[in-house]
């Protein structure tokens, strides 16, 4: 690029991200590099979140705001602390729990106080209120809320995958009067969890319902979500859980019917938070770094005005007009100023994985015709001016979250295949794959395919993928089919 900097703001050496198959190392590089958080905070487990990283991470909260809201579930907010007496009214929530807990402890204490827990998950704080809300006759109530939650985890933490503060944690938490009208609920809490896969994320969605045995004591039913990481692990990314009666039972959710018998609550509980932004990052990042779905992306179109000295003026002026224009017809653009050499601003814009790029030179504003870059396929095309809008627009709705939703499909057609050997099934997952077996669902034979290998595990049975097959491992005649793989 020929070009003259006066004063340049700051030194950029680009950096050669390490390999995506690398996972770990790539994602933890590439967030930074990103502006998405900076990790060096000092307490375990906690981040601090970048401007950048958070309007990301905002516009996704703004999406599912708006989707819950649709569907009738209200925004709520209940304390950070929860009294113990609370937390301990499902016994067997508090003992699972127990060894993740914070307690809240005044600096100076005084004699007598109240033993509090910083929330750890929303139930023991909401649901006391529910039996009053249900006494006031409140009854459907479906409401959530998006805030931190607090848990002392032991093993390895990983930014937004496993953190103690766990930021922008979504809950929702509802009560119904009927099981009918509780199973109602959550196959709308799937439909709306694969909404916002499809359509805000670009990301083909896998559903896995939970066996029996792994559910919470009581629960009815539950869907998993999950994804598959670039070095082929599989991590889990927001559940649906139908909690039958288990916890309306503990904390007394009940109402008296007209001829005054007593009937206990149907609840549904679904959560998800900072794992959507993980898979967006995850998935459809490259060897540049970041690449943003456009729907929720802080800025959509970087303008990069490109100048030796004495056109400085006319092409900034020429590259705010074409911002104007873009802004007034809806898209977010915004134009790059730095002191810096076009090189570094392409690299820098690269790593954000703003969806689009618009050069503006000298050939350009004579030309009015300009090199639009699509970060998706990384590819320039050469656009007249009164066509611009329209071509970015079609790109940012329709075919960059196509490109990015098949890329991931394909992704993860050449990640998970099928097996009916374990020996066959363990050597691909040793390779980095993901394996698709036949099960029969029983307990035993979920132990056994736990007990191949360390750190494997089977996501659950596929929720919309069945066929005729037989049991990978007793052999039993089964429908049902589950993903096998190392977890996160
Ligand atoms: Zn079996």
């Amino acid at each position: 690029m020929a070009e003259e900097n006066e004063k340049k703001e700051q030194v950029i050496i680009p950096e050669k991200l390490p390999a995506r198959t690398d996972f770990v190392r790539w994602y933890n590089r590439v967030i930074e590099l990103a502006e998405i958080v900076d990790r060096r905070y000092d307490v375990k487990g906690t981040f601090v979140w970048m401007p950048y990283g958070l309007k990301l991470m905002k516009n996704i909260v703004k999406k599912w705001d708006r989707l819950f809201q649709e569907n009738g579930i209200e925004e709520t907010y209940f304390p950070l602390f929860v009294p113990l007496k609370y937390a301990q009214k499902n016994d067997k929530w508090f003992e699972g729990f127990k060894k993740n807990l914070y307690a809240a402890v005044p600096f100076i204490s005084e004699q007598g106080e109240e033993k509090l827990i910083i929330r750890p998950t929303g139930e023991p704080a909401m649901y006391p209120i529910f039996r009053l809300w249900i006494r006031d006759g409140r009854l459907p109530i479906k409401i959530y809320q998006t805030v931190s939650s607090f848990r002392l985890e032991g093993r390895t933490t990983h930014t937004m995958i496993r953190d103690r503060e766990i930021t922008f944690w979504y809950e929702i938490h509802t009560a119904h009067k009927t099981k009918e009208e509780a199973y109602e609920e959550m196959q709308r809490h799937i439909k709306i969890n694969e909404h916002i896969w499809k359509n805000i994320l670009n990301i083909p969605p896998i559903a896995v319902e939970k066996p029996k045995y792994e559910l919470f004591p009581g629960a009815e039913s539950a869907v998993e979500f999950y994804i598959i990481l670039p070095d082929g692990r599989l991590l889990e990314n927001g559940s649906v859980n139908n909690l039958g009666q288990a916890y309306a039972k503990k904390f007394d959710l009940s109402y008296v019917d007209k001829d005054g018998n007593k009937h206990y609550c149907w609840q549904v509980c679904t959560g998800n938070g900072a794992r959507y932004l993980v898979a967006a990052i995850a998935l459809h990042g490259d060897e540049r770094g970041l690449v943003v779905p456009p729907s929720i992306a802080p800025i959509q179109a970087i303008i990069i005005p490109i100048y030796t000295k004495h056109e400085k003026e006319a092409i900034e002026a020429h590259a705010s007009e074409i911002k104007e224009m873009l802004l007034k017809r809806g898209i977010n653009a915004c134009v790059d100023n730095r002191a810096l050499t076009a090189g570094e601003k392409f690299y820098i814009w690269d790593i954000k994985g703003v969806p689009i790029r618009i050069e503006i030179g000298r050939k350009e504003l004579a030309s009015k015709e300009y090199a639009v870059f699509r970060r998706d396929e990384k590819k320039r095309y050469s656009v007249k001016q009164n066509e611009l809008a329209s071509f970015i627009k079609k790109v940012l709705q329709k075919e960059m979250p196509d490109y990015l939703y098949k890329k991931v499909e394909q992704f993860y057609k050449e990640k998970i295949k099928y097996f009916t050997s374990t020996e066959e099934a363990l050597r691909w997952i040793k390779k980095g794959g993901v394996a698709k077996v036949h099960w029969c669902e029983s307990e035993a034979c979920y132990e056994e395919l736990v007990s191949l290998e360390k750190a494997i595990e089977p996501s659950g049975s596929l929720l919309y993928e069945r066929s005729k097959g037989k049991c990978i491992i007793c052999g039993k005649e089964t429908e049902r089919l589950t993903l096998v793989g190392r977890g996160y």
